[in-house]
């Protein structure tokens, strides 16, 4: 059963090289979101990790962690909270700035959403080199909330995500569906 989900997943994400530029294998999800029993399948998977990660929030990442945040949250019947690219949150902001391979980005949350006594699962579709997710779990350690757990739809292994979160993700799990 837990097999048959992987392999549902898998059937539904396309593979698209050179996106978006030359060398990138861009991994697809919208075949994924069109499907309604795979998207339940992943949704389901997703709230079962926040069960066990004891989770009392949901924080997408943006912007495909919105898409597959939201309804986690929901079936989960935790508050939804987004982290976003700098500049788009109109209230009281936290921000994390964070290296790319070529300069540097900045994510944002409002930091009245998140409370000391909050244990905070993250939500993205893929961790590449983990930089983004770095970024959000030091945020959330910011807003004094505690990580509950990290889970992305898919781990792109040879970039060394999980290896440059260990030390960030103090002991929390991460994991890849
Ligand atoms: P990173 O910070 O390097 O882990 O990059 C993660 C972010 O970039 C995630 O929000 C992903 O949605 C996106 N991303 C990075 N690499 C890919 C890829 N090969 N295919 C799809 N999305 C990617």
């Amino acid at each position: 059963e837990l097999a048959g989900t992987t392999e549902l997943l898998l059937s539904r994400i396309r593979d698209v090289p050179d996106y978006p530029e030359p060398g990138v294998m861009f991994k697809d999800i919208t075949p994924l979101l069109a499907d309604p029993e795979a998207f339940a399948a992943l949704t389901e998977a997703f709230a079962a990790l926040a069960v066990r990660y004891g989770a009392t929030k949901i924080v997408g990442l943006e912007a495909r962690g919105f898409i597959l945040g939201a309804p986690v949250a929901l079936r989960a019947g935790l508050g939804f909270i987004p982290v976003r690219k700098a500049g788009k949150l109109p209230g009281a902001t936290l921000g994390q700035s964070y290296d790319l391979e070529y300069g540097s980005a900045e994510i944002e949350v409002h930091a009245e959403d998140l409370a000391a006594d909050d244990r905070v699962m993250v939500v993205d579709d893929v961790l590449a080199t983990g930089g983004t997710a770095e970024a959000s779990l030091r945020l959330i350690r910011r807003a004094g909330a505690q990580v509950a757990g990290v889970a992305v739809l898919m781990e792109l292994g040879f970039l060394g995500g999980r290896a440059k979160l260990e030390t960030t993700l103090e002991g929390a799990p991460l994991d890849a569906l």
